[in-house]
């Protein structure tokens, strides 16, 4: 397949890819577009020149603030419109290049949350993460809990405060309970860490009381973003029992701005790790459920370089989407669209491949050194963490772009 428009060929936004977002320009209101190189199509021009007619739904849609009453007629009108834009930047003499006002430049554009997330759940689904927080925390020798190989762990997150790619975020402050004091001190947190994560966003409602299968589930996620569920590791472990995360994890988490279509990253599945034991026959599934993304974590200091302290990826997962939604909804729990569910911290076996601060320092024993001579144990004020996402396969590139977050002190 190949595009009458220039795109290099290590664009994370190939003619394979063609993820959806909002975007504005100082002319143009919040619409739905898809990135393709260092352009944006701009679907609600393409739409009033008649280019989805075929698909036969309300434009209107594309005319939003918000992805989700896209999202909500379901894959067969929203790839039904990825792949026609598909074909349109391959044939000569489509509209899209007659057309060159349908274009927008990236580097023109304000890109918005792309959905509306109602709620937000955070899994914690990476056996080498939940393997490593027991060897710390807990027995070296158990470091998983009894419960880990039986259930996809999860909580339940806070979803106003996901913001883009791009939104600084302030040190929390919060009660933390120093190491042998008597009572618990307030102060700005010392243990800001990021969580390299995947986030998953569902594109299908199930409707209260229903359940989803395995088999099912593959058609209740739209796509995937980058997500960096930031974490106070002081305020969590002073406030964590028995209930679980709360202010140590809603302070801010970001997510990059273009949704990768499940059926964009369709070529680049493989096989997840077996499970033993057995999962419980709700949780069974066969064939390839995992995803090979090649995740990169930069720290970059204030006015410094970005130095690259983790390279993991996406196919290290335990357990995969399918499960977390057949579990998810397994009492009925209902999943509507733009709601996020994000994979957990993910780590890979090696200790390049850790998904965090905490593991990459390893509880603050060993620091991580920069290139400008400093050393990070968490991360400091006005650092800024980038992560990048993506897969390559057979020539073909299918990528993320970037999440960056900068972190400003205290109040
Ligand atoms: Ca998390």
């Amino acid at each position: 397949m190949k595009s009458w428009l220039p795109i290099d060929s290590q664009s994370d936004f190939s003619i394979y890819n063609l993820p959806f977002g909002i975007f504005s320009t100082e002319k143009k209101s919040p619409r739905a577009g898809i990135a393709i190189g260092e352009s944006i199509v701009d679907l609600d021009e393409l739409a009033k020149l008649g280019a989805f007619d075929e698909l036969n739904f309300d434009t209107s849609v594309l005319n939003q603030t918000v992805l989700n009453p896209f999202i909500s007629l379901g894959k067969k009108i929203t790839n039904g419109v990825r792949l026609s834009v598909q074909r349109m930047l391959c044939q000569e003499q489509s509209l899209l290049h007659q057309n060159n006002h349908c274009f927008t430049p990236q580097k023109d554009a304000t890109m918005h949350l792309p959905v509306h997330i109602g709620d937000y759940t955070d899994f914690y689904a990476s056996i080498d993460h939940a393997t490593n927080v027991g060897k710390m925390f807990r027995d070296p020798a158990n470091a998983l809990l009894p419960n880990w190989k039986h259930i996809p762990v999860g909580y339940h997150g806070r979803a106003s405060s996901i913001v883009l790619s791009g939104t600084p975020l302030k040190r929390p402050k919060g009660q933390v309970m120093p190491p042998e004091a008597e009572a618990p001190v307030f102060q700005a947190s010392n243990r800001v860490d990021f969580e390299l994560e995947m986030g998953m966003i569902i594109g299908k409602e199930n409707g209260l009381g229903n359940t989803v299968s395995t088999e099912e589930a593959s058609e209740y996620v739209f796509g995937y973003t980058l997500f960096n569920d930031w974490s106070a590791r002081d305020i969590q472990k002073w406030e964590y029992v028995p209930l679980g995360p709360f202010l140590a994890k809603n302070f801010g988490s970001n997510m990059s701005a273009w949704i990768v279509t499940s059926e964009a990253l369709a070529p680049f599945t493989l096989q997840g790790p077996e499970q033993i034991p057995a999962v419980l026959p709700y949780l069974e599934i066969e064939g390839k459920q995992n995803y090979d993304v090649n995740l990169d974590v930069y720290i970059e200091p204030k006015g410094g370089e970005k130095n690259l302290v983790s390279q993991s990826n996406f196919k290290y997962m335990y357990w995969s989407a399918q499960q977390m939604i057949a579990h998810h909804t397994v009492n009925g729990c209902n999943l509507r669209v733009g709601d996020m569910l994000a994979s957990g911290t993910i780590s890979g076996p090696d200790p390049k491949e850790f998904g965090s601060m905490l593991e990459l320092a390893w509880a603050g024993k060993n620091p991580v050194k920069l290139s400008d001579g400093t050393e990070r144990k968490f991360i400091n004020d006005h650092d800024t963490v980038h992560i990048k996402g993506y897969a390559e396969k057979d020539g073909k590139r299918v990528g993320f772009g970037c999440v960056s977050c900068e972190i400003l002190p205290a109040d």
